[in-house]
């Protein structure tokens, strides 16, 4: 079973960190794919450069061989300049593992809108959607759709490759890129927010120092 965290990493912390490395090990995850986006397709455009977002992703998981830095978005912008969407990205996972469970991680607050996303029924095609919660957090009304895949059965994940909805909690760090960009610009001092080769890496290249 492949997990995959996507997400524009601008910059990565331990929000993004901690949650990969905990449902690695809860749904026993050969690896965690995060897959920096080239061109989100719902927010403003990242305030970095797609290759830092990736080497700071890079130095960040370099301990930890159960995440991978995965550049599939980033490579195919350079080819078809177009909008980086999930389902083309595990359309091509697919492609390239056709017999593996797929597990699309997603916070809370991107299920909240993932019926927004382009063609999000498909996505149910490629892979399975683990909603990473909060603990106590309940999504207190599903649709149809959504309540035909539903699953409580984590064993349920590995006997299909890709269709059900289940939702999994996470230790909950209240951290986001953009507060953490707002803490640098505000001179203040982001250390245990993110990693400090991170940190070092921003401070090299002077990221994020104006609002
Ligand atoms: P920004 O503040 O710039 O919007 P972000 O911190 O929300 O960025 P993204 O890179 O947009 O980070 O997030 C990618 C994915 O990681 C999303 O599915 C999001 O829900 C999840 N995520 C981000 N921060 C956390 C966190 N602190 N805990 C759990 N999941 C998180």
């Amino acid at each position: 079973m492949i997990g995959i965290l996507g997400g524009t990493f601008d910059p990565v912390h331990y929000g993004h960190l901690r949650s990969a490395l905990e449902v690695k090990d809860i749904f026993g995850l050969d690896e965690v794919r995060l897959i920096p986006s080239a061109n989100p397709p719902h927010r403003q455009q990242p305030a970095t450069s797609a290759k830092m977002r990736r080497q700071m992703l890079a130095l960040a998981i370099k301990n930890q061989p159960g995440l991978k830095v995965d550049t599939r978005e980033l490579d195919r912008y350079d080819v078809d300049k177009i909008p980086s969407y999930m389902v083309d990205t595990l359309e091509s996972l697919r492609q390239e593992f056709p017999t593996e469970p797929l597990l699309l991680f997603i916070g809370t607050d991107a299920f909240k809108y993932l019926t927004g996303w382009h063609q999000w029924q498909r996505l149910f095609d490629y892979a399975h959607i683990v909603v990473m919660t909060r603990p106590g957090f309940e999504i207190d009304v599903l649709d149809d759709f959504f309540k035909a895949r539903l699953t409580q059965e984590i064993n349920s994940l590995s006997q299909t490759v890709a269709g059900k909805l289940y939702f999994s909690q996470v230790t909950q760090l209240d951290i986001s890129a953009t507060a953490i960009r707002g803490i640098i610009a505000d001179k203040q001092n982001p250390v245990f927010l993110l990693p400090d080769a991170v940190i070092e890496y921003i401070k090299q290249h002077k990221l994020y120092e104006t609002h």
